[in-house]
């Protein structure tokens, strides 16, 4: 069998995994692991012995980074090996000022299957690990240097695998290791109500986004299937819900289909889901899938004049109103394209 890695404990489970070992022992182990580093030898002050054992009980890393594509704005696609022999696939993307963003996955596939997105077409094999979501973060700073924000954007549902997340947050904003700030870290869900009121509840707090594409109840379950389990209403319910517990402004990103949710009434459904809630709405143009769409119509890209009609019908009814560049197209990272590395699959 496998040896298991130690990457995806927290501290306090690290440290009753470790134990008669010492606590401040567990905590020089979670720091050097904290730091990316892939072997007990490099853990230069432990005792050679220790060191020693513990390489023969556990790993400190379990998946590797087995391709690397750069694509010339900078944005990095990273394809994951775990050990099963699935793949994954996580994203740097930076900004004008240079700050990294890490796009972190939580699924092998995805079970939502949005019907504009390549991961939700591809099937859905398994939930990730803690350490497999954690060591994302690893492996991207290993590739990027510093990471200034994480968002929980990349392949799967975030809110189905929300306990392996917690802990994967918790390691990262652990002072004993990297201490994230839980600020930086955004979690995109579909719109799954039960965990966005768990969310609320239990924390952590971090910043919610929401991928509401459209507020047309029949579009939307045509667009988005999640829809049916968690009408659009509930789901305004709990977003509510969510604000009066944790305070802060929600994003609802809509993917722009060109011809398809781009309407002027879409813009007013989107504005009339907003009213009552803080929110900021981000349009991410489509990023181009051949041969996806629906009622056998392929989708387009949105034309920048359909883009710029719903930044000013919704600027019109007060809504901040953020426009994501198409970033990462050359390496088929940008939203909605993760899976399409060779190699990447689920049977
Ligand atoms: S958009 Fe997100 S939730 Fe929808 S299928 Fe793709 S990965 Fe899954």
């Amino acid at each position: 069998m496998d040896k298991q890695s130690i990457s995806g404990y927290t501290l306090p489970e690290l440290t009753e995994l470790l134990k008669p070992l010492p606590a401040f022992r567990a905590k020089q182990v979670f720091k050097w692991i904290s730091r990316g580093v892939t072997t007990f030898n490099a853990m230069t002050d432990l005792s050679q012995e220790l060191r020693q054992d513990l390489g023969e009980r556990f790993l400190v890393q379990e998946t590797a980074i087995s391709e690397t594509v750069t694509d010339s704005d900078g944005t990095v696609k990273l394809q994951i090996s775990l050990q099963d022999g699935a793949k994954i696939e996580a994203v740097i993307l930076v900004d004008g000022e240079g700050r990294k963003t890490a796009c972190i996955s939580t699924q092998v596939g995805c079970p939502m299957a949005c019907a504009f997105c390549k991961t939700g077409s591809l099937g859905f094999l398994r939930n990730l690990t803690s350490a497999e979501i954690t060591e994302q973060l690893y492996h991207c700073r290993t590739v990027s240097g510093e990471i200034a924000n994480i968002v929980i954007m990349g392949m799967g549902e975030p809110l189905l695998n929300l306990d392996n997340l917690r802990r994967a947050m918790s390691i990262w904003s652990d002072p004993a290791g990297l201490g994230m700030s839980r600020r930086r870290i955004t979690i995109s869900t579909s719109g799954i109500i039960a965990g966005i009121r768990d969310l609320a509840d239990q924390g952590p707090e971090v910043r919610l986004a929401v991928s509401l594409t459209t507020a047309d109840p029949a579009l939307r379950e045509l667009l988005m299937p999640v829809t049916r389990a968690n009408p659009l209403p509930e789901l305004k319910e709990a977003l509510r819900y969510f604000q009066s517990k944790q305070n802060k402004r929600i994003t609802l990103e809509a993917v722009l289909l060109g011809g398809v949710n781009t309407r002027k009434e879409d813009a007013l459904a989107i504005a009339g889901f907003a009213k009552g809630l803080d929110v900021i709405i981000n349009l991410i143009p489509w990023n181009p899938v051949a041969g996806m769409g629906i009622k056998g119509k392929d989708f387009i890209e949105p034309t920048d004049r359909e883009i710029d009609r719903m930044v000013s019908l919704l600027e019109d009814r007060g809504l901040t109103v953020t426009r994501r560049y198409r970033k990462g197209r050359g390496v088929s990272g940008a939203c909605g394209q993760l899976g399409s590395l060779e190699g990447f699959k689920v049977d």
